[in-house]
């Protein structure tokens, strides 16, 4: 156990100063407790190494009185940031990429933003890393698309850090507590950087949601793709789909993948990854899963397998209705909120189906959040 200096004010890591198998047995014991009465819980699976596992580290940039810029995360419940050199969870090439920008800011004439005046031009830093493939993004998140010697900073960064492919300027003027905005230029390379997750290629831009963990998403996916049982003929849907990472990975498996989620850029990255992929058995709507799947309900369609991935406040009562209304004969629930499982999985029950078993996954070490999947057979009426 590796003590963090910074664990009282950060508070990000839950159980910091805790031993890891203790943080995995209780994450077991509060599985076991909620879903008491529907499945056997299975051991956890955990991280063979919990440190350094963040592949996405955003670091907040501010000025001492004194002039000294600072980088790290805000205080717990505050915007005093707190100065973190070394992060115990995040990647380590990611936190010498911030230290470096630190360091060149200076002689850049590079201004750091003030929340309480407003005024400076750089307001975060986002640095996401390619697991497999060694690819860097780094986002610079300024108030004004007028970046001072841009070719000379990017080419000064890059002469630092080679593994950088890509360099973006994200334009975030408002007064938010939101890392990113909306407008991106791209100052180096492509835009954004692509990663490898079970033997498929995904693409992650500044806005994408990734798993920040894709070591231990990838054995979560293939779990989850297990369980589904598929033999190349079934009608799959994937809700929740993001952009699209475990449909498409069961695509291989399967006749016809239906994927659907809410946010319009995650659906474009899907259709791209589909493409990226040579996946043509795939397609995905921009919707409200509930409506969609009530929708596909009404119309008399009906599902083999569906696999679902809602936030941590789960799906909706909507959702499941029309969930068993396709009677999929498999579901496969993946669950980062356990509270707002063991409730679904109540409804689910009442509507017919069994949960078989329930696998826990420790995606987050030294943060009292895991990952869960279910798997539910429709019982024969
Ligand atoms: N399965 C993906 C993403 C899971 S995160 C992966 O493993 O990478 C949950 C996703 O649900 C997010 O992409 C979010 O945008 C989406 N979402 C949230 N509410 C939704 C809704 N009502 N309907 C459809 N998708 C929704």
């Amino acid at each position: 156990m590796k003590p963090c200096p910074y664990a009282k004010k950060c508070g990000c890591c839950d159980y910091q100063g805790i031993p890891y198998e203790e943080q995995l047995h209780t994450k077991q014991k509060a599985l076991e407790n909620l879903l008491q009465g529907f499945c056997p819980v299975h051991p956890i699976t955990g991280m063979t190494d919990p440190y350094h596992y963040r592949n996405k580290v955003h670091a907040v940039f501010s000025r001492t009185k004194d002039g000294r810029i600072l980088t790290g995360m805000y205080e717990e419940d505050s915007h005093r940031v707190v100065a973190v050199e070394h992060c115990q969870i995040e990647n380590e090439k990611a936190q010498e990429i911030i230290h470096t920008i630190r360091d060149l800011l200076p002689s850049f004439k590079i201004t750091v933003y003030s929340e309480q005046s407003g005024y400076g031009l750089l307001r975060h830093v986002l640095v996401r890393t390619g697991e497999k493939t060694g690819e860097i993004l780094v986002v610079l998140v300024v108030t004004s698309p007028v970046f001072p010697s841009k070719v000379n900073f990017v080419r000064a960064l890059r002469k630092k850090h080679p593994e950088i492919t890509s360099v973006v300027l994200n334009l975030n003027d408002r007064k938010t507590s939101m890392v990113l905005g909306k407008r991106d230029i791209i100052l180096h390379g492509p835009g954004y950087i692509e990663d490898e997750i079970c033997g498929m290629r995904f693409r992650i831009s500044a806005q994408s949601f990734y798993q920040v963990n894709p070591r231990m998403a990838e054995k979560l996916y293939e779990k989850a793709i297990a369980l589904a049982d598929l033999h190349g003929t079934e009608r799959v849907i994937d809700a929740y789909c993001g952009t699209g990472t475990i449909g498409l990975i069961a695509s291989k498996s399967a006749g016809e993948l239906i994927g659907v989620e809410l946010n319009p850029e995650a659906v474009r990255d899907a259709v791209k990854n589909a493409r990226r992929n040579r996946i043509e058995n795939a397609r995905f709507v921009q919707a409200d899963a509930g409506q969609f799947m009530t929708a596909l309900a009404e119309d008399g369609e009906s599902a083999d397998v569906l696999f679902l991935d809602p936030p941590r406040s789960g799906a909706t009562e909507e959702f499941l209705r029309a969930a068993a209304r396709l009677a999929p004969s498999r579901i496969v629930y993946i669950s980062c909120g356990p509270e707002s499982l063991a409730r679904d999985l109540l409804v689910l029950k009442k509507l017919g189906y069994r949960a078989e078993g329930a696998w826990p996954y420790d995606l987050f070490g030294f943060t009292r959040h895991m990952e869960t999947v279910v798997m539910m057979s429709g019982v024969e009426k």
